[in-house]
């Protein structure tokens, strides 16, 4: 079957033929409906050999749906030919965590060897994806798999993070979305319809905040030296009870800082190397910054119900999995607006 994987530690993704899996015990093939690029592939494919904890090449894509092509032995639950979305940050199940649905936050992954597809273990950019096991998959319905695919990573992520900070996001308050692409853009519309907050996008390419506008942000700027003041301005000097910043670099996370409110929670979404001090003067009193990772298995179900009750409206670039190598080259050089997504 065809894969897009990362060969080497430098290289570009390529499109590569590799033999089709086969369901092992309790094992579910998928063949894939469509998978979403995030921009976390270009921080894996950025990385030194030493940063890297598993072997390459690796197929790439943690955000997938397709539909059950074969069960393994013992495999429970579904039926070919179901549509499924797959839950990605996979753990092993029977921890602490895994037990309450957090395979995020698994506490035996990392000394296991348990890597989520697409970031370890073969990933959706594929003709077929191989699942450890059924439950890590969610019934689709009638979803679409091209506008519902991002949900899986661009929509989970934000909600686990959003839902953190509803009791903050009371009417009145604000709430401040940093970076509005893939994840920025959904988590723009989470808020929306989770809180009564006003929202304020901020990005750095005008068209970007063109599609901050159009799907629910009540303000959006240019992410610039100006906008510290502008946030003050807009909050009566108050600041925001939330930051979400979808980027994570060094000038947003210092933004983030000058932005949060007393009792505001600053939460650092984006892996661009940027940090948050806490200490005495350095942030607004009682200000809390978290660092989250994906979200549970149960606040995917919760992200799925929303976009079946018709609240969000995911923006995609579709391509064709032969052009994938392409798409990447666009969201490196920040030409995707939403989410590029590969149909094979
Ligand atoms: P994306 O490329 O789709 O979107 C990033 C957006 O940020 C773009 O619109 C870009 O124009 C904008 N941007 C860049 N620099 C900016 C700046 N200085 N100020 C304001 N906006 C700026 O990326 P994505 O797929 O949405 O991912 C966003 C970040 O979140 C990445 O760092 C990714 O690795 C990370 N991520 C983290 C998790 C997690 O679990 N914590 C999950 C998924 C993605
Ligand atoms: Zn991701
Ligand atoms: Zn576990």
């Amino acid at each position: 079957m065809k894969a897009l994987q990362y060969p080497h530690i430098g290289a570009a993704p390529v499109l590569t033929d590799v033999p089709d899996p086969e369901p092992g015990p309790g094992q579910v093939l998928l063949k894939v409906t469509a998978a979403g690029a995030c921009h976390s592939d270009i921080a894996v494919m950025s990385m030194g050999a030493d940063q890297i904890a598993f072997p390459l090449p690796l197929t790439l894509g943690h955000e997938g749906v397709g539909t059950v092509a074969a069960l393994g032995d013992g495999a429970k639950g579904f039926e070919v030919g179901d549509s499924v979305a797959v839950y990605g940050p996979w753990g092993c199940g029977v921890c602490h965590n895994c037990a309450q649905g957090k395979e995020n936050y698994c506490l035996r992954a990392e000394k296991e060897g348990i890597f989520p597809p697409g970031l370890g273990a073969p990933g959706a950019m594929a003709e077929y994806l191989l699942v450890d096991d059924a439950r890590h998959l969610i019934p689709l319905g009638d979803l679409d798999p091209v506008s519902t695919v991002p949900l899986t990573d661009a929509g989970l992520t934000p909600y686990h993070a959003i839902k953190l900070s509803v009791p903050r996001l009371i009417a009145g308050s604000t709430a401040v979305v940093i970076g509005t692409g893939g994840l920025g853009h959904v988590a723009i519309q989470l808020l929306r319809a989770m809180t009564p907050a006003r929202v304020i996008a901020l990005d750095v390419a005008e068209e970007k905040l063109e599609l901050a506008r159009s799907v629910g942000a009540h303000e959006a700027m240019l992410s610039d030296g100006k906008a510290a003041a502008r946030i003050a301005d807009l909050t009566s000097g108050n600041g925001a009870a939330l930051v979400l910043d979808c980027v994570g670099a060094p000038p947003t996370t210092a933004l983030a800082s000058e932005c949060v409110g007393i009792e505001g929670d600053v939460t650092v979404l984006g892996i661009g190397g940027g940090a948050v001090s806490v200490g005495f003067g350095s942030l607004r009193y009682e200000a809390t910054v978290r660092s989250p990772y994906w979200g549970s298995r149960a606040e995917l179900e919760e992200v799925l119900e929303f976009a079946r009750q018709g609240v969000l409206d995911v923006h995609v670039e579709q391509f064709a999995l032969d052009d994938a190598p392409r798409a990447y080259e666009l969201l490196h050089d920040g030409k995707i607006n939403g989410r590029a997504v590969m149909v094979p």
